[in-house]
């Protein structure tokens, strides 16, 4: 039987407990699960790791799960997925304000390769109010994000925050 593989996109800067979640969930759906982390055309002047880091971040984060892979992507998702023999896009639903975006993205995804499936998760209650530019400026002003993101990412946010404010 052919071995299913989602895709996880995203930008994930950082990657917070709220996308741990979904991954955990997604794991127990499918066989792989590969992480997409997103260029963005402009890096924005909030962001707070590259790309490259986030990677090398999230690998870390899940270098006990051989099933996750996670890779940088630039360009059209569809067509990141279909090379990576991925059918099953998984994004992640927190309020009705995530709604609307989400709807029109999958909805055009479908029209670009009719074959992806685009399936939405819901995290647990406690996650669903976590993003990660809120995990980002709260971090930023000084605030206790561990309750936010995995040990590992709080440890190097907080080498990232204190590397900048020596600037
Ligand atoms: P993007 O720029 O693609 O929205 P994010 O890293 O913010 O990148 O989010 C990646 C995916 O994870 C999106 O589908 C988003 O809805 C989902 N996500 C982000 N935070 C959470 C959370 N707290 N709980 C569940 N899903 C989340």
């Amino acid at each position: 039987m052919r071995e299913s593989v989602a895709i996880y996109p995203g930008s994930f800067d950082p990657l917070t407990l709220g996308h741990d979640d979904i991954i955990r969930r997604s794991l127990r759906l499918f066989d792989r699960l590969v992480i997409g982390v997103a260029h963005t055309a402009t890096q924005s002047k909030s962001g707070l790791f590259s790309v490259a880091e986030r990677v090398e971040l999230i690998r870390e984060a899940y270098a006990d799960e051989s099933r996750v892979e996670t890779v940088a992507f630039s360009g059209l998702l569809v067509e990141f997925a279909r090379e990576r023999g991925a059918r099953i896009l998984i994004r992640g639903l927190r309020a009705v304000s995530d709604f609307e975006y989400e709807f029109q993205m999958a909805l055009m995804n479908r029209s670009l390769w009719p074959e992806i499936e685009v399936l939405f998760m819901t995290p647990d209650t406690a996650h669903t109010f976590l993003s990660s530019s809120l995990v980002r400026q709260v971090g930023r002003l000084g605030g206790d994000v561990s309750k936010f993101v995995l040990p590992l990412v709080h440890g190097r946010m907080t080498e990232r925050f204190a590397a900048s404010d020596g600037e």
